[in-house]
């Protein structure tokens, strides 16, 4: 096996076209680049998510970005419900609607599991890092837990409410966010990629 290429760059593209993502990505990898510029900024298109898999994915949006010539990050994220047969899973957002209603979205969940007894499920994270020539290093992180019902807590986003991480009896929608952000998915693959490419 070869050893995981490292960043030495100085600018880093985040390819994201979320605000609150790149403010978060920027935070965390603060320490390991000097520059940190986004697609949006480099007028770079979004490509569509044809991949299959989270991995795919973010694989993606990481080689497009970095198609204009730095350093490129992606993420792809979602939860997983092996009773649903991995659904909503790369679908987590489209199962919103246009209009973001994961209120909906976890009715929907809640409906498929109807009669099931296993509510087991996890939150996954894939982050990518491609380089101009094609070189990609991704890993993927996880965050186990169960699914309660119903929702429980007004903090967080998306599926956050119903989601009860493995080991606590609070739901991320309950949890302070900082315990949140200590053990998540993305918390998991940040830890993953900074071992991997950037220490
Ligand atoms: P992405 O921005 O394309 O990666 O979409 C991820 C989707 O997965 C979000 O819209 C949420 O529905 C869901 N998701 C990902 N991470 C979390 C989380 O930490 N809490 C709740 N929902 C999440």
């Amino acid at each position: 096996m070869t050893a995981p290429r490292r960043f030495t760059g100085d600018t880093l593209v985040i390819a994201s076209h979320n605000k609150g993502k790149v403010r978060e990505i920027a935070d965390l990898l603060g320490p390991y680049a000097a520059t940190f510029t986004t697609a949006g900024e480099l007028g770079l298109p979004e490509p569509e998510e044809t991949g299959t898999s989270f991995v795919a994915n973010a694989e993606l949006k990481a080689r497009a970005a970095a198609a204009a010539g730095h350093v490129a990050l992606a993420d792809d994220s979602g939860l997983v419900v092996p009773a649903l047969n991995g659904d909503p899973g790369i679908y987590s957002a489209r199962w919103a609607g246009p209009e973001k209603d994961f209120a909906m979205a976890m009715r929907k969940v809640e409906e498929g599991l109807a009669g099931k007894s296993d509510r087991s499920a996890y939150f996954v994270c894939a982050l990518s890092l491609a380089w101009p020539d094609g070189h990609v290093e991704t890993v993927e992180g996880r965050c186990y837990g169960t699914l309660v019902w119903p929702p429980q807590g007004p903090r967080g986003f998306g599926y956050d409410p119903m989601f009860r991480p493995d080991g606590f009896d609070q739901t991320f929608g309950e949890m302070d966010p900082a315990r949140k952000h200590e053990m998540s998915h993305r918390a998991d693959a940040f830890r993953q990629l900074v071992e991997r490419c950037f220490r």
